[in-house]
């Protein structure tokens, strides 16, 4: 039986996001000096209804041929917001068993790849590497089997790694018992659950069988999390399922919006991997070039200042560079999509291919070059790979 709607589900069906996106289309340059100019204020105010549809205008294509401006504005505001430094964080896979079938993963249930589960004990040689490569944030990344990464192994793996690590947070299935109450009682800071698509019908399409089929249970997962003390939420769409990518950022940024209103004591971040080849063998059913990519990931800073932005090493390292001088606040670094990957890497099948291979010391110096500060202690993790 599916879950009731949450109370941002009701909200997405009153914002009519599809409609949002399909009137961007037929924008006119003037409609997008009159978006810029007020949402590059930036200040925030120019959230909520109004403010999307200034978005879904930053999003449509007569906006691409003002990008440099639209991607000099982000950057001040980013400035203003979050100054010059930049969050590192580490991925760390424990497990990539999985009872969920999602059409373009790497980990989905039938797929015949070679599956692994670390133990607790493992999980801590892994994260005393990670430790020893400076990190502080960890985000602990597993499939969804509720057998093998139970409730109980989350809470004891939280709990011993919590000493050592003052941000800890999960990007696993999700929960709709007292589950985050209990992983925040074991030191649990942050949860991380993309929604992919916000478009129902593409996401039952692509999510064919298990617990993530159920689009309104995911969807309402932050509530149940900020409400049992979770304090940083993290979420994204995966650009490349769905057909309108305009349509799931859009939806993303309401999304944003919303928690950070509602649930006003987290912080709340937002990412928006581009689908990577796989075990899955899933194509893209939409290519997002970089430019579209940087218009989006811009557009977003305006309109949600104070939202933490994170980029993966799914990017390549030229396009990373560039953009944490625009939008984003947080970048994962020298990560492994495998479970045991930094201990024993080529023992069990990887999530996708990554992009940027360089270190973290690598990272950390191509920031300080650009005149930022890499932070590996302070809060604000959150997010993939
Ligand atoms: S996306 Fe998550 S739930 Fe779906 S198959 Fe992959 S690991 Fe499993």
């Amino acid at each position: 039986m599916s879950a009731p709607p949450g109370l941002f589900a009701q909200e997405l069906e009153r914002l009519d996001v599809p409609g949002l996106s399909a009137a961007a289309v037929e924008t006119s340059p003037a409609a997008v000096d009159g978006a810029l100019a007020r949402l590059a204020v930036g200040d925030g105010a120019a959230r909520g209804p109004a403010g999307l549809a200034d978005l879904a205008t930053l999003l449509a294509p007569a906006a691409g041929s003002r990008l440099e401006e639209i991607a000099a504005a982000a950057r001040a505001v980013t400035l203003r917001r979050f100054g010059r430094a930049v969050r590192l964080f580490a991925p760390l896979y424990v497990s990539n068993a999985c009872l969920s079938s999602c059409a373009y993963c790497g980990f989905a249930k039938g797929l015949d790849v070679v599956r692994r589960t670390l133990t607790p004990a493992e999980v801590v040689d892994e994260a005393a590497i990670l430790a020893d490569r400076g990190f502080r944030h960890l985000l602990l990344v597993s499939g969804e089997h509720r057998l093998e990464v139970s409730p109980d192994y989350l809470v004891e793996v939280v709990g011993r790694l919590g000493p050592h690590f003052p941000a800890i947070a999960i990007e696993t299935q999700t929960f709709s018992d007292d589950t985050y109450g209990r992983l925040v009682a074991a030191g649990l800071e942050g949860v991380v659950h993309y929604q992919e698509t916000y478009d129902r019908s593409r996401y039952s399409e692509v999510h064919v069988a298990g617990w993530k089929r159920d689009f309104d249970r995911r969807l309402s997962s932050f509530e149940r999390a900020a409400e049992a003390g979770v304090r940083r939420l993290g979420l994204g769409a995966l650009l490349g399922l769905a057909t309108d990518w305009r349509a799931d950022v859009l939806a993303l940024a309401a999304h944003a919006d919303f928690l950070a209103r509602r649930y006003w004591r987290t912080e709340v971040a937002v990412a928006l991997p581009r689908l990577k080849p796989s075990a899955s063998g899933f194509p893209p059913v939409v290519d997002v070039d970089d430019a579209a990519f940087v218009q989006a990931l811009a557009a977003l800073r305006l309109f949600a200042p104070d939202v933490g932005i994170v980029l993966s090493t799914r990017e390549p390292a030229a396009l990373r560079d560039g953009l944490v001088q625009i939008a984003v606040t947080t970048m994962s670094a020298g990560s492994s999509t495998e479970p045991g990957g930094y201990t024993t890497p080529g023992q069990a099948q990887e999530q996708f291919s990554i992009s940027d291979e360089r270190s973290p010391d690598q990272i950390a110096a191509m920031l300080r070059a650009n005149g930022y500060e890499p932070v590996w202690k302070d809060a604000f993790p959150l997010v993939d790979a």
